[in-house]
């Protein structure tokens, strides 16, 4: 295992929050879910805010009794680095000049330097895990893979708060002034979205001016939002992004080094997770067995599940931002799907079972 940066740096990074069911069975399956089922907070619903009012979609009514788990993504970071580090096998931090090699062969490599030192490894397979900038997408000699994407014309204004959490489960709230999400990663801290411009300039966006529009856009009356120092602050720019197909020869792209989702599904993290459920099984298959079959069929296994949240991210953003050069019409539609999802349980459902995460795609 090759990682970039250092373990403290990997460990500390805030992006990510909501697991769904699916990826809390798996965690805690493979043993490293004691903490997590410990300190993550049980979601069973989540709220729509749109036209001053507040409509509650409960998932465990409307998907078999499926919740959801806020718990860090650096949080699952710490949790799998700490089992590994117990294994003894080798996890290298802060490599440089990675370059995947020799893919189509039998005997694929990795050169790097470690510690100023260059180095080979050679493999029987490479997962190429290293996120949208990573270097294994790369290495794919080009017109091997198709390239599907859509840019959003807006981005998140993300902040962490040392405050309490407003509310018991997360708001997305459509606005008129944009849309606005509250989340929490603890008891203690709020997780809190703005939309805004993607190239957004956070100099021009003083403490101040943040609670100011996060409590214009989540504003509902006898309801508080609560301040506190906000300990981080970023802009996350908002892509859809697929590549076909997720192998090369000896390589598999798994994560975000193969597909890119707005964060408005929560699927990010989530569909990494996946795909190393399926590629992982698929490689105990061919080791134990010589069967390379599940191999063969990883890339086409893991796109159905990645194309579906692919639509709902999708959806979920088309339906909650303002749209950059949107008219009336526009608002009127956004605001009639949502009204349809608080309204009827079968639309309620849809929504529901996509977050929670669908058991079969
Ligand atoms: C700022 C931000 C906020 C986000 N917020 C949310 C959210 O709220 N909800 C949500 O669902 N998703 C969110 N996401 C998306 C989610 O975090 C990703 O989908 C998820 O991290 C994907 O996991 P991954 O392991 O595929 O990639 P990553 O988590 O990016 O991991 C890839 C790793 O590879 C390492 N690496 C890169 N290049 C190399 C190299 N050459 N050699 C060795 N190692 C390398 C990187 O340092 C990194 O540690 C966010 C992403 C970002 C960037």
């Amino acid at each position: 295992m090759l990682e970039a940066r250092s373990r403290e740096y990997v460990e500390q990074r805030v992006r990510a929050g909501v697991l769904e069911q699916g990826t809390v069975d798996l965690l805690v399956e493979m043993g490293v879910g004691e903490r997590l089922q410990r300190e993550g907070l049980i979601h069973e619903g989540i709220e729509l805010q749109f036209a001053g009012g507040r409509h509650r979609i409960d998932f465990p009514s409307l998907t078999g009794g499926r919740t959801i788990t806020v718990y860090g993504q650096q949080e699952v970071v710490k949790d799998l680095i700490a089992a590994r580090v117990e294994t003894g096998r080798p996890l290298l931090f802060e490599v440089e000049d990675v370059r995947p090699t020799d893919l189509e062969s039998d005997t694929p490599a990795i050169r790097f330097r470690h510690q100023g030192a260059e180095t080979e490894l050679r493999c029987d397979m490479v997962a190429g895990c290293d996120g949208y900038h990573g270097v294994c997408r790369d290495a794919i000699p080009a017109g091997v893979l198709t390239e599907f994407s859509r840019d959003y014309p807006f981005g998140w204004l993300g902040i962490l708060a040392e405050a309490r959490p407003s509310n018991d489960e997360l708001i997305y709230a459509y606005h008129e002034r944009g849309f606005a999400l509250h989340s929490m990663r603890s008891p203690s801290v709020t997780r809190l979205y703005l939309q805004c411009r993607p190239d957004e300039n956070l100099d021009e966006w003083p403490d101040e001016r943040i609670w100011e529009e996060l409590d214009n856009r989540l504003d509902l009356p006898g309801w508080k939002l609560n301040q506190g120092p906000i300990v981080e602050k970023g802009v996350t720019g908002m892509r859809s992004y697929v590549v076909e197909p997720m192998q090369f020869g000896r390589l598999f792209l798994a994560g975000d080094a193969a597909h890119i989702v707005p964060p408005t599904g929560a699927k990010g993290l989530n569909l990494a997770v996946a795909d190393v459920r399926i590629l992982a099984e698929a490689l105990t298959v061919w080791f134990r067995d010589g069967d390379a079959s599940r191999l063969e069929g990883y890339s086409a296994e893991a796109l159905r599940r990645v194309w579906r949240s692919e639509h709902f991210s999708w959806w979920m953003t088309s339906m909650l931002h303002r749209l950059e050069g949107g008219d009336d019409f526009d608002m009127k539609l956004q605001l009639a799907q949502l009204a349809y999802v608080a309204s009827s349980p079968r639309a309620a459902a849809s929504l529901a079972e996509n977050y929670v995460g669908l058991e079969r795609v």
